[in-house]
């Protein structure tokens, strides 16, 4: 499924392995630092803590830079407990090759396109990015 959106598998575990997960929920990082200041005012936010506390369904939030943010409490075994929602971290990875430019959208059109079983209607567009990661690398 990684060559679907354009990506080689060794490429995207390299990525994975060269990002830093951690905890978004209490990170004082400066959103305008990691992006740019529109971008944080535009999710009204200052800090990466602040973006997640205003959003309760995000899991995950990866700006470039190497650094992927995520809610460990939906990370079932805690921030940590790799053996469990991998997906996710493979989602946040997919973010950080991919860039704000191609975001959930376009990753979802993509994979649209090329056959899989997507609702762009869905509210809960990340999570199917993150289910067709778990049925198709499983
Ligand atoms: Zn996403």
């Amino acid at each position: 499924m990684f060559a679907d959106i354009g990506l080689a598998v060794e490429d995207v575990a390299a990525t994975m392995n060269a990002t830093s997960f951690v905890d978004g929920t209490t990170s004082q990082a400066q959103i305008g630092m990691l992006v740019n200041q529109q971008y944080a005012n535009a999710v009204g936010a200052a800090t990466v803590a602040q973006l997640f506390a205003n959003s309760p369904g995000l899991s995950g939030w990866s700006p470039p830079g190497g650094t992927a943010y995520l809610r460990p409490s939906d990370m079932s075994n805690g921030l940590f407990g790799l053996g469990t929602n991998w997906q996710l971290l493979v989602h946040e990875t997919l973010h950080q090759m991919l860039g704000f430019q191609r975001d959930d959208n376009w990753i979802m059109t993509e994979l649209q396109n090329k056959g899989y079983r997507i609702n762009p209607n869905s509210p809960r567009k990340s999570r199917q990015i993150s289910d067709v990661i778990k049925k198709k690398c499983n």
